[in-house]
């Protein structure tokens, strides 16, 4: 559910419509709903009631500052896979003892700011980052809490490029060697293990992946316990998936998310972490573009509008379908055409959509994509010189931008020209 409703003949965010919006910002922008962000944070929060648990939002699907403080004056914690993720988090005001790092790269450089900033635990993904953090941890005359990403080998059954629970992975200690590289951390006098970690994978559909692996956590932590550790803390990643075309899909509800958590690792009495992201994020937010064109084809028509690959990359990069519906409210009953939705960008490659059934639509309408709040504006560039597109947040009948739009003399003055020029 989202706050995204037709009233009045026009789609809003929350009590806004979204055309006085594009009035004031210019296309193309992103548009977040308060309400929304705050409805998925607390179906988590409230789906693992009665655990002791934090919920860690996984910043990385949409990091802009005025989000971060919205969820975490919900009592949200972060997870962080980047020192500048790390800076963003504290610059917005979470405590250190809120924010996980995560992450297969870590660099001393962020080790350092994180154990100097206040970190809640390094989720560690390899032999060669536990002598560093050691390291790290030891030069500054501190221990690093830490827990071991395992990889369970599980097939989440999502897109390839956004699996990380299988063996051929690069995530994570594969989980037949856990007890082995427990032991070798523990060794360790500048880290103190605290739990373990595991996430398979982004946008899964169906709970049994989870079921999987979460079950072998389980295992394992009881394996880790007889070892001696101090096993009191469970990381178990994000993942859960959103419904992108709403019209045949249902992924599981946070709510039996959070009943397969308490059935497969309740009874292990330990803290619960989960980093949802995409479902925090991903219906909260929408794209809005402006048609430029419609352009005749060869047995199809193109709707070329002034959103990019560059503002929205997910179709290009993943195959990803958004919902495109149009700003103003088709009558009931309107006849649908289908169209070829495209961007300026010089590329077959800037393509959101083939052959979609649309309302007949013209130059200067508006278009919304929906389910683009996470992995959006977060993975957009300046392509083609486009400015980095804005985001805007809206608070019932507030909005406010919280990214603008850079004008093309601060995007040509970044760069600088080198003496000899
Ligand atoms: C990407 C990621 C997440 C968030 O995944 P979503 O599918 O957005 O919920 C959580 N934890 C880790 C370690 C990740 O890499």
């Amino acid at each position: 559910m989202d706050h995204f409703l037709y009233r009045h003949g026009q789609l809003h965010a929350e009590e806004v419509p979204l055309t006085e919006i594009a009035q004031a910002v210019g296309t193309p922008f992103y548009c977040y709903s308060t309400a929304t962000l705050t409805r998925h944070f607390r179906l988590f929060d409230e789906a693992l009631e009665g655990l002791e648990h934090l919920v860690c939002y996984a910043m990385k699907a949409a990091s802009n500052q005025a989000i971060i403080r919205t969820l975490a004056a919900l009592g949200a914690g972060m997870d962080v896979v980047s020192g500048g993720e790390y800076a963003r988090a504290r610059a917005a005001g979470v405590p250190g003892e809120r924010i996980v790092f995560s992450g297969v790269g870590k660099t001393r450089d962020e080790m350092r700011a994180a154990l100097a900033g206040g970190v809640r635990q390094f989720n560690v993904e390899s032999e060669p980052e536990l002598d560093l953090l050691n390291a790290v941890a030891l030069e500054m005359g501190l221990r690093a809490p830490i827990t071991i990403r395992v990889n369970p080998d599980v097939d989440a059954r999502t897109h390839a490029k956004i699996a990380t629970g299988k063996s051929e992975n690069k995530f994570g200690i594969p989980i037949g060697r856990a007890r082995e590289v427990y032991a070798r951390a523990a060794a360790l006098p500048g880290l103190d293990v605290v739990g373990v970690d595991v996430h398979i994978g982004s946008q899964l559909t169906d709970l049994e992946p989870f079921r999987q692996a979460y079950e072998k956590v389980a295992d394992l932590t009881g394996l880790l316990r007889a070892d001696g550790h101090d096993i009191r803390r469970l990381d178990l990643g994000g993942g859960l998936g959103i419904p992108y075309a709403r019209s045949n899909e249902a992924p599981p509800l946070p709510t039996e998310y959070g009943a397969l958590i308490r059935e497969t690792l309740g009874h292990l009495g330990c803290e619960i972490e989960i980093e949802p992201g995409r479902l925090v994020a991903g219906n909260a937010g929408l794209l809005v573009s402006r048609v430029l064109y419609v352009k005749s084809g060869e047995g199809r028509d193109f709707l070329i509008i002034d959103g990019a690959m560059n503002d929205l990359i997910r179709p290009a990069m993943y195959d990803a379908h958004h919902d495109i519906v149009p700003v103003n409210e088709p009558p009931p009953g309107a006849e649908q055409v289908p169209y070829d939705v495209v961007g300026p960008v010089c590329e077959t490659g800037d393509t959101f959509a083939r052959a979609r059934m649309m309302p007949e639509l013209s130059p200067g309408d508006l278009v919304a994509f929906r389910s683009a709040g996470a992995y959006g504006a977060v993975m957009a560039s300046e392509y083609n010189t486009r400015p980095l597109v804005p985001e805007v947040l809206v608070n019932e009948h507030q909005f406010a931008v919280i990214r603008a739009r850079p004008t093309f003399d601060e995007m040509i003055n970044r760069d600088t020209i080198p003496r000899w020029l």
